[in-house]
């Protein structure tokens, strides 16, 4: 289940090139104005009774299609946080590209953090995981995972693994998009057993590279293929 209490986004670093809500290549939005969406309120939203419409233990995506702590939202960023804790029963599970932002808007209250909070932040390159990780690690922030999505280049995860609970991999979508090699994945993936935390190989993305050899894959089979490639590591673990 997903909630985008705001839309709207604009490309940031490497990552975003291809961005498949924004910028000039985008499918589905294709706009960088950003504005609350109607659904803004939706976690705390009750019916005629007074019961939230969003019934307890859901796992809400946050700000998957926009980012969490995008400049524009810092005011409502105030807001989203008061519903986040308004909804313990709910996880909220949030993906950014800024967490060199995660301090602005930040509630007085966060203390070491929410309980229902599971932070993701995004590197697609070994460059953006050497400026974002050692930041995300610095924060308080009880739960904490990793994205690296698209893709883009080997990554060493090892220096931040410990702090983190997860990683996800993905390579990139879109017509457009850039090779991902299984070696670099299958590195990842072993550097994560290694450090004893959970991976998922969540998709090839649209070029696949295994063996020398670039794979076209179909926006459908991407994640099918990296589900039949069974490497995923979860144990139990279940993610949204
Ligand atoms: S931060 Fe995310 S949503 Fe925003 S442009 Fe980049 S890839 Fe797209």
């Amino acid at each position: 289940m997903n909630w985008e209490p705001w839309t709207g986004c604009y490309p940031l670093s490497d990552g975003c090139k291809y961005c498949y809500f924004y910028g000039p290549y985008a499918k589905r939005y294709g706009q960088n104005t950003i504005q609350k969406t109607d659904k803004f309120d939706w976690p705390v939203r009750t019916n005629t009774k007074g019961e939230y419409n969003i019934k307890g233990n859901k796992i809400l995506a946050t700000c998957f299609a926009t980012d969490f702590f995008l400049p524009e939202a810092d005011e409502w960023r105030h807001e989203a946080w008061a519903m986040i804790r308004q909804r313990p029963d709910l996880e909220f599970l949030i993906l950014t590209k800024r967490i060199d932002r995660f301090e602005v808007s930040l509630p007085s209250d966060w203390g070491d953090g929410y309980d229902n909070v599971n932070l993701g932040c995004t590197v697609e390159n070994q460059e953006m995981a050497d400026y974002r990780l050692p930041l995300f690690l610095s924060y308080p922030i009880k739960r904490r995972f990793a994205a690296c999505s698209p893709l883009l280049g080997s990554i060493n995860l090892r220096p931040y693994l410990g702090g983190l609970e997860h990683v996800t991999v993905a390579g990139e979508a879109g017509r457009e998009g850039r090779v991902c090699d299984y070696d670099w994945v299958l590195d990842i993936r072993e550097q994560c057993v290694q450090a004893g935390i959970t991976f998922w190989f969540k998709a090839t993305g649209s070029r696949f590279q295994r063996d020398g050899e670039v794979q076209k894959v179909n926006p459908y089979q991407q994640g099918n293929l990296a589900k039949e490639l069974d490497i995923s590591v979860l144990n139990g673990k279940k993610l949204f």
